[in-house]
């Protein structure tokens, strides 16, 4: 009661004074550059919605958000959507309610399959800066991938290839009691082609790929926890602070965090892959870079 309203007062009522004391308690450098970041959340289903939310509400400067999908009932036992939201599409609903809870937010939607051909195009451009003649640069500063199959996945891993954009991936397992993160820089890092996700999934992850025909489970608390890593991973990645692992499991059952350095393959079946590691090694080698590094 009384307590609880005296000591509310001493928080100043903006709701950016809680993230502007990350500053003050020496956390993060500048927490304003949140404002002119650009982030891409690709499938807004039981973690890339509660991620969307997150980011939203922590004040990133724009989100693009892409997705396919209804809004069902069956969605119920996740976070972010309400009943009232069925039959909408996910991107409309999240849109909507993402722009009630912080306007300052640019929000672009994006109803689409990524991995049509049609999709593939209008994916990639959407994400290309407006003025570039060459069709190369991104306007993105980070791409989450939030999807829940193979397809889409190599869908999001050409395109960053392509446009030499650092994505990070995300996976629940099909029993919905693990997750991982992992963070994908191309040329830098292992692609998702490098190594079969199963390998780097052994032994935590192993069925995070969606089988056809399987029910999948799914609990609020894994996918939840999986959207607050990913999202944590962002924030460090954008504002540089603390360190972002290249690999970042979570097995609820043993209440394991695994952690992994995951490198690029010399054999990956994905060429521009092999192209852009050759890119990587030909700039740590450079006589700028030498010379830094002496
Ligand atoms: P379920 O399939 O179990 O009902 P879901 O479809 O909500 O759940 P999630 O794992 O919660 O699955 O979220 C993944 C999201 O990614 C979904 O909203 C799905 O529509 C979206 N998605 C998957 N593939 C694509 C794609 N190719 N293009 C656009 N969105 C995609
Ligand atoms: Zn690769």
């Amino acid at each position: 009661g009384k307590i609880a309203a005296m000591s509310a007062e001493v928080v100043d009522s903006n709701p950016y004074s809680r993230l502007m004391a990350l500053q003050r308690m020496g956390i993060v450098k500048d927490y304003e550059r949140i404002r002119d970041k650009t982030v891409a959340v690709v499938g807004v289903g039981g973690v890339g919605s509660v991620a969307a939310e997150m980011l939203t509400r922590c004040g990133v400067g724009r989100l693009l958000i892409y997705d396919y999908d209804k809004v069902e009932l069956a969605n119920m036992n996740r976070l972010f959507f309400r009943p009232e939201h069925c039959g909408m599409t996910k991107t409309d609903a999240a849109k909507k309610t993402l722009q009630e809870i912080n306007p300052d937010v640019e929000i672009e939607s994006y109803t689409m399959n990524i991995t049509t051909l049609q999709g593939f195009d209008a994916f990639k451009a959407s994400l290309l800066q407006p003025d570039d003649p060459a069709g190369a640069a991104s306007r993105v500063d980070l791409v989450l991938s939030c999807v829940d199959n193979y397809e889409a996945r190599i869908t999001i891993n050409q395109v960053c290839l392509e446009l030499q954009q650092t994505w990070m991936e995300s996976g629940v397992s099909e029993d919905a009691v693990a997750g991982h993160i992992q963070l994908l820089v191309p040329g830098e890092t292992a692609c998702f082609q490098c190594v079969p996700p199963l390998v780097v999934a052994s032994g935590i992850d192993e069925r995070t790929l969606k089988r056809e025909g399987v029910c999948a489970a799914s609990l609020p608390t894994t996918m939840g926890i999986v959207a607050g890593m990913l999202v944590q991973a962002a924030l460090k990645y954008m504002l540089d602070f603390g360190t972002v692992s290249k690999y970042l499991g979570y097995n609820s059952l043993k209440d394991f965090f695994p952690t992994m350095e995951i490198k690029p393959s010399a054999a990956c079946v994905n060429g521009l892959c092999r192209q852009r590691q050759a890119e990587d090694e030909a700039r740590r080698n450079s006589p700028e870079a030498l010379a830094a590094r002496a």
